[in-house]
């Protein structure tokens, strides 16, 4: 707003001159027009006074103040003694005008003016070879105040216009060439702000515009790919934790001799099953395996190769196992199997596939110092057992009453009652 305010005020200054100047021509030009004219009107009444002709000079002042009624707001013809001779007001005929002017007026060989508030009184002498006396006149300048206040009007409406011109075109201009592009920017570092670090500032013309968005977008560049760096180094952590987690997991639950699953793992599963079947109704069989005469193995060929052979026992009987079905090592050289929905007919068939099993597959080479074999008792819900526990000592004891009839068999707990 300055700049155009700036404008617009020289602007005003400069009408306020040329106005001026406009009304101090104007004046000058109007005064040395009126002289002519006198002194032409002075010629003709100086003849009528000569000839003592007071009715053609009385024309010749009527005619001119009807010529002139705009603007001629007195005219008098007087002798040297200020006396009125003729009158533009026939009424003042003989009167003597005493006042400054008049005086000043007879008196001098040259016009004489005077500016007064809104008037110009001006006289001059009326000759006809010599002075025969004097044109006085006041004259209106309300017709030049006029045409000067049009003049000043119309500055001011030209002042009032580039004004609001230049201002419409800076503000427009300031709007496009800096603000808007501040806008955009503000924009996009908003965004980023927000988290959308993909954004991009715009591309702006100005070169100090163009800098400064490419600064951003090399900030948020930079930015951006510090937090991809970040998330792929939590994301690898995060996948490292969790491998590990479930090795622990897995290490938790496993036999570290057999890599079948340990005794709490399964007590786990026998419990979770009895409730299953608890709630299903539908049965669940367990066994109970231990390996026969085991302990001699032992004392003859060593707990090493008594370790292998638990290995390779827990082996084999996975083999025959579906992929529901869980084995573990219970304890020593004895394992379980939990056999979800498997009635007892299954469970005492599943028995018999793992003894069999075991019975041709660990003992192919003769690597034993003697044949291997494994007893086995089933229990089975709800008819042996009830609970975990109950389920638990049934097959127990149908796994001692194998190894009571001879070992190498499988007996299922109905049997043992
Ligand atoms: P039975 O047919 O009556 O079961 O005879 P057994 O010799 O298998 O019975 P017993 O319970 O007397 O012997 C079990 C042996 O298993 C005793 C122990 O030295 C051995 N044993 C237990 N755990 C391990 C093990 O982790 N490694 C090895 N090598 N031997 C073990
Ligand atoms: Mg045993
Ligand atoms: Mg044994």
């Amino acid at each position: 707003m300055l700049v155009p305010g700036v404008v617009a005020v020289g602007l005003v200054s400069l009408a306020f001159l040329a106005a001026e100047q406009q009304r101090r021509d104007g004046m000058n030009d109007l005064r040395l027009r009126r002289v002519q004219v006198l002194q032409a009107i002075g010629l003709t009444a100086a003849v009528h006074v000569a000839q003592n002709d007071m009715a053609d000079l009385d024309t010749l002042v009527a005619l001119f103040t009807e010529a002139n009624k705009n603007e001629l707001l007195d005219l008098a013809i007087v002798d040297d003694d200020g006396r009125v001779l003729a009158n533009s007001r026939p009424e003042l005929f003989n009167t003597v005008r005493d006042d400054a002017f008049t005086r000043a007026a007879v008196s001098s060989e040259t016009p004489v003016w005077a500016w007064s508030k809104g008037e110009l009184s001006l006289a001059v002498p009326a000759r006809a070879g010599i002075r025969w006396a004097t044109v006085v006149t006041r004259w209106s300048l309300e017709g030049l105040e006029a045409s000067i206040s049009r003049t000043r009007a119309q500055w001011l409406g030209v002042a009032l216009a580039l004004f609001l011109v230049l201002g419409a075109i800076l503000y427009l201009g300031l709007d496009r060439l800096v603000v808007a592009p501040i806008r955009a920017l503000q924009r996009s570092v908003k965004k980023m702000e927000g988290g959308s670090l993909d954004a991009r500032a715009p591309k702006l013309s100005g070169r100090e515009f163009s800098e400064l968005s490419d600064n951003i977008n090399h900030m948020a560049q930079a930015l951006q790919s510090q937090r991809e760096n970040l998330e792929r180094a939590v994301q690898e952590r995060t996948h490292e934790l969790q491998e590990l987690n479930g090795r622990l997991e897995r290490l938790a639950v496993t036999d570290g001799l057999t890599g079948v699953f340990n005794h709490r793992r399964f007590q786990e599963q026998l419990a979770s099953e009895v409730l299953r079947s608890q709630r299903t109704n539908r049965p669940l069989s367990v066994l109970m395996i231990d390996v026969d005469l085991f302990k001699r193995v032992n004392d003859s060929m060593g707990h090493p190769a008594g370790d292998e052979l638990l290995r390779r026992i827990a082996q084999v009987v996975q083999s025959t196992l579906r992929q529901t079905d869980l084995l573990a090592r219970y304890g020593g050289e004895e394992f379980a199997v939990v056999l979800p929905e498997t009635p007892k007919g299954e469970g005492i068939a599943a028995a018999e596939r793992a003894r069999q099993a075991v019975e041709e597959q660990v003992n192919e080479g003769a690597r034993w110092t003697q044949k291997v074999t494994v007893s086995v008792g089933v229990a089975t819900w709800p008819d042996d057992g009830t609970t975990p526990q109950t389920l638990l000592v049934a097959a127990d004891q149908a796994l001692y009453t194998a190894k009571r009839a001879g070992r190498n068999r499988v007996v299922p707990a109905e049997a043992a009652a």
